[in-house]
């Protein structure tokens, strides 16, 4: 139990990858702050699922785009469980267009929940884990912010913001011993890649080395290494899980 007696926060933790990196966390002896936006019956399913493993889950709807609401979310989490140890910013959401057809709505969205929202929640957790002197903050970027990706100028924006705001807060909190790193997959199998359409998931899948798309699980392994004592020495990197897509 390598994270046993510790508390991590993920957001979007209702479904897909988010839900996967929960469960891993419990298996792994965390307790979890299960933040959803509007999926209640998946955020109940993901709970029971976790506390079907002994573990303490504490649900909490918000939007993280919203600083109060993440504020709220946060004080809740220190006030029911006592600590938050591990931050794992999750949530993201696509409005895939080209550009001339890309509203300005979409992009402000895109980058409010995916960027605007990691910054939320790290600045929400950073007094209580500067106070700990302990702190693990994972992010969920993607392979396309290093490739960049037609049709997806506003999600690769966002999830390449992450990156540099995954090393401004690495390099921030290290003195502290809280490390800040960033996850990057490729083709994951979730809600978000099912709507793609099914020749490109076949031209992406000729690329991928190991020949097989991703699974939340796959992704969820990563994350629960980075949260542990294991990765105690590994801050501001970028590391993808894509099957060798990137390479
Ligand atoms: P998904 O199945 O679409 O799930 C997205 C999750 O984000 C849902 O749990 C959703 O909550 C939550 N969410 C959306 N907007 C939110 C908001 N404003 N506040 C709080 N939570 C919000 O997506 P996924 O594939 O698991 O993706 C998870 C992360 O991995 C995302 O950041 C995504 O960009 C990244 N990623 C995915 C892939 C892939 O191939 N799937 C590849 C690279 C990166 P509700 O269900 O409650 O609405």
């Amino acid at each position: 139990m390598s994270l046993g007696g510790r508390v991590a926060l993920v957001t979007g933790a209702a479904r897909g990858i988010g839900r996967s990196i929960a469960l891993a966390l419990a298996r792994a002896g965390a307790d979890i702050v299960l933040n959803y936006a509007g999926n209640r019956a998946a955020a109940e399913e993901t709970a029971r699922q976790i506390e079907a493993l002994g573990r303490r889950v504490l649900i909490w709807q918000a939007n993280v785009a919203d600083g109060e609401q993440v504020n709220q979310m946060v004080a809740g989490a220190l006030e029911k469980m006592g600590r938050v140890d591990i931050l794992v910013n999750n949530a993201g959401i696509a409005r895939d267009n080209l550009i001339p057809r890309l509203k300005e709505q979409d992009w402000d969205e895109v980058l409010d929940v995916n960027l605007k929202g990691a910054f939320n929640c790290i600045k929400a957790v950073t007094r209580p884990m500067l106070k700990a002197r302990y702190g693990r903050i994972i992010n969920i970027t993607s392979v396309v912010a290093l490739s960049g990706n037609a049709g997806q100028a506003n999600y690769v924006a966002s999830k390449a913001g992450l990156i540099g705001l995954t090393k401004a807060v690495a390099r921030e909190l290290a003195s502290r011993q809280i490390t800040c790193n960033a996850v990057a997959p490729g083709l994951i199998e979730t809600d978000m890649t099912a709507v793609l359409p099914e020749d490109l998931k076949q031209a992406m899948l000729r690329n991928i080395p190991l020949g097989r798309p991703g699974l939340p699980d796959d992704v969820a392994s990563l994350v629960v290494f980075l949260a542990g004592p294991g990765a105690a020495y590994i801050t501001g990197q970028v590391i993808a899980v894509d099957g060798g897509l990137q390479m």
